[in-house]
């Protein structure tokens, strides 16, 4: 067994309203200098303003970018904004694009991350991985733990209903994942981590036990999301991989985004993977399903837009995404019937 470091974030802040907390948070994580942000437009426009007086009134001079994709080209003029101001740290605001983006930069020039989720769309809000276009590979990639994240609940409440529905089929995937972990372990004498398996599935269970609330969007639902992707993103910390996150689901999600570019958000294309990978693995895949329906995620094909030939092709195309990562896609290896009729079978298509 490889040796591996576990990386973790150091503060994390919760709650309504905490975005005022700002300046302090990072004073307590020992950053005191410039901050470069990297947000979208759309925050920018609605948040600016209020961020740069938080920081401002304690000595905290922000330096805004504003990033349109999480491309490496992104990632390149966020490092270079970075050097030239002689930033200390580097915050990430807004949704998966931002702190994406922000997270690899960071990485590459060595600062610290300080991840400020406006929505709860993906686990990437605490985990150390990136997911960019324009690398060599469409999967997300390995870099480092945000040292502090400060989630405000009022911002995350107000963003979409989608994004946090999103979130819940990023959070329910984690059944197959740890599944497909535990095969690679059984059979490919893989690392596989049973404490960081159990935390990753205890954000699933939660998801499934509460799908009724967070379906009703309240205050109390969103939270328990935040906290569940937060704590999923920490697995994956403890793991030193995306193993307890990702499986046969994530890949067959990004062979979709190859298939069908645009169609569907991260989390949706990975809870309707969930439930095909599910049925695969000889689980009953309803649980999955029903919780998706609660929490108004999609669970067809027709609902994200894609046809039932993109569907198969995409189960069809997944192993091949990541050979080295066995999952029980590379094992039963689907061909374009299979995938078709498994899709149908689990009410996909
Ligand atoms: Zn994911």
């Amino acid at each position: 067994m490889g040796l591996h470091a576990i990386e973790l974030p150091r503060r994390i802040l919760v709650g309504s309203g905490v975005i005022s907390e700002l300046s302090g948070f990072l004073e307590a994580l020992g950053l005191d200098g410039r901050i470069l942000i990297v947000t979208g437009s759309h925050v920018r426009n609605n948040m600016g303003s209020i961020v740069t007086n938080i920081l401002t009134e304690n000595q905290h001079t922000p330096v805004w970018m504003e990033v349109e994709s999480a491309t490496l080209a992104e990632v390149k003029r966020i490092q270079q904004a970075a050097a030239k101001e002689e930033v200390i740290a580097v915050v990430g605001l807004g949704g998966g694009k931002s702190v994406d983006v922000a997270k690899l930069a960071a990485h590459n020039i060595r600062r610290p991350l300080i991840s400020v989720p406006t929505s709860a769309s993906h686990d990437g809000i605490s985990s150390p991985m990136a997911s960019i276009k324009g690398m060599d590979r469409p999967y997300s990639m390995i870099c480092s733990s945000p040292l502090g994240v400060l989630a405000d609940i009022d911002l995350i409440v107000n963003a979409p209903a989608r994004l946090l529905a999103s979130g819940c089929g990023d959070l329910l995937a984690k059944i197959t994942a740890v599944w497909d972990w535990r095969l690679a372990w059984e059979e490919k004498n893989e690392y596989y981590g049973e404490y960081a398996a159990s935390l990753a599935l205890l954000s699933a269970r939660f998801v499934i036990r509460r799908a009724n609330e967070i379906g009703k969007h309240n205050v109390d639902g969103v939270r328990g999301v935040v906290e569940a992707l937060i704590s999923a993103g920490v697995a994956a910390g403890i793991a030193g991989s995306s193993r307890p996150c990702s499986g046969g689901e994530h890949l067959f999600s990004h062979a979709l985004s190859l298939i069908a570019p645009g169609a569907g958000l991260h989390g949706e294309t990975c809870g309707i993977g969930a439930i095909m990978v599910s049925k695969l693995q000889g689980e009953d895949s309803t649980g999955i399903t029903d919780a998706l329906r609660k929490v108004n995620a999609p669970t067809t094909a027709k609902q994200i837009g894609v046809t039932p030939e993109q569907i198969a092709k995409a189960l069809v195309m997944a192993p091949s995404i990541r050979p080295e990562r066995y999952t029980i896609l590379h094992r039963d290896g689907l061909d374009y019937d299979s995938a078709l009729k498994l899709a149908k079978e689990t009410g996909v298509i």
